[in-house]
């Protein structure tokens, strides 16, 4: 276990996680273990699909306490497996490398979700984290088509970067709407990230729970992408699947 703590933010004394909201119990968001999920406020995207809006501005007073967090996985130790940290987009939280610190001496593995929007925050967090889900969104020069905020696909092909050159156990995952991606498009994203040396890749397709975008269109979850775009996707990963 890691015992420096190198974080490239400034920390406050006193500060704590902004988190709003936990998963108890779940046996999907960390491949293989059973975790407890801890979203932490805040993201500077505004995905079209955003399942979690309500998580995307960190408010004055979180409504979760990380010492109250921390006592009760205190109470699962043997029961659960991981703690993963999801968002919003945690990385964007100063402290999350001493929360992280903090759920391995309690000896859990630790999940990290991200769209990687700060690569170095990654950077300074990989020493703490045992597996990473990385959502990549698109053409990493698309990207503002999906998250609304220019050069978000740099930031996000270097996270990408850091994260293979890293060695931490990952999974990439793409949440495929055909209201903003096209068959064309996954096909090249693919062959992109195949070049870079990504070993897995999940296909989500977009489900509207939680989504407050009522202008995306419903879509049969049969119907897109094409199979010849799954069957094409999934020659370029030893790891790949649709869900
Ligand atoms: S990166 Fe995630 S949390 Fe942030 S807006 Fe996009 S989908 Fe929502």
């Amino acid at each position: 276990m890691p015992s420096a703590s190198p974080t490239p933010w400034p920390i406050r004394p006193g500060r704590s996680l902004k988190i709003g909201g936990l998963t108890p119990f779940s046996a999907t968001d960390y491949p293989g273990q059973l975790a407890a999920v801890v979203f932490i406020q805040g993201c500077p995207w505004r995905c079209h699909y955003c399942h979690n809006p309500h998580l995307l501005e960190r408010t004055a007073h979180s409504p979760l306490a990380w010492p109250d967090i921390l006592a009760w996985l205190a109470t699962r130790q043997g029961l659960l497996d991981a703690v993963v940290f999801s968002g919003g987009e945690a990385l964007l939280d100063p402290v999350l490398p001493r929360a992280m610190t903090e759920a391995r001496e309690l000896g859990f593995k630790v999940g990290l979700h991200t769209g990687g929007a700060y690569p170095e925050a990654l950077k300074g967090v990989l020493p703490y984290v045992d597996w990473v889900g990385l959502d990549i969104k698109t053409n990493f020069d698309d990207y503002a088509t999906i998250t609304q905020l220019p050069r978000s696909g740099e930031a996000a092909k270097r996270s990408l970067e850091i994260l293979l050159q890293s060695g931490v156990s990952y999974e990439c995952r793409t949440t495929v709407h055909p209201d903003l991606h096209s068959d064309d498009q996954l096909c090249n994203m693919a062959d992109d990230l195949a070049k870079m040396g990504v070993a897995c890749l999940i296909l989500q397709r977009f489900r509207p729970e939680g989504c407050t975008n009522d202008s995306l269109s419903p879509f049969s979850t049969t119907s897109f992408p094409t199979p010849q775009t799954i069957e094409h996707l999934s020659g370029l990963f030893s790891h790949f699947a649709v869900r």
